[in-house]
């Protein structure tokens, strides 16, 4: 069993779609970037590159090259888990939380825990959102920021005269 850590943030703009964990919320100001600022996503990236000790986000899909301009989080996810899967290693929990004053994720939460279960194929009763403000304070309080911060638990599979594929869907 492997853990691995991950921690992002984005300036909030005006005239950007808000997206976090793959979804679109209705909200007059989104995360700026060359991608589409997921932090979430990217956070997640993150914390699987360093379960592996692949390095980090800026190694992989630097915001120099073209290729990732406005690429969705959701990409760089599906691309991490391959380079993880050829070295056995598969996510199998994840927990986090999501730093922001609005908008309110309420019960946004589950729809966004189950995304990331889906993105991940593992059950939806091991991952979790939770979400913090800042009691208005700093540049997330002042809603001028949005960050997150994940925490993955990744497994070795070693094949055992069988597969080590994931389970279908
Ligand atoms: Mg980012």
């Amino acid at each position: 069993m492997r853990l691995g850590l991950g921690f992002d943030i984005h300036r909030l703009v005006p005239g950007r779609p808000f997206i976090l964990g793959g979804v679109t919320f209705d909200h007059p100001r989104g995360p700026s970037g060359h991608s589409d600022g997921d932090v979430l996503l990217h956070a997640l990236v993150d914390a699987l590159l360093g379960a592996a000790a692949l390095g980090d986000i800026g190694d992989h899909f630097p915001d120099t090259d073209p290729k990732w301009k406005g690429t969705a989080g959701s990409v760089f996810v599906i691309e991490t888990l391959a380079l993880l899967a050829k070295r056995k290693l598969f996510p199998v929990q994840v927990d986090s939380t999501v730093f922001l004053e609005v908008p309110k994720l309420g019960k946004k939460k589950r729809e966004l825990a189950e995304a990331l279960a889906s993105l991940l194929d593992i059950s939806p009763d091991r991952t979790s959102v939770k979400a913090k403000t800042m009691e208005g304070l700093g540049a997330i309080g002042a809603g001028e920021a949005v960050a997150a911060q994940v925490l993955v638990v990744v497994e070795e599979r070693i094949a055992k005269g069988g597969t080590t594929k994931r389970r279908a869907k």
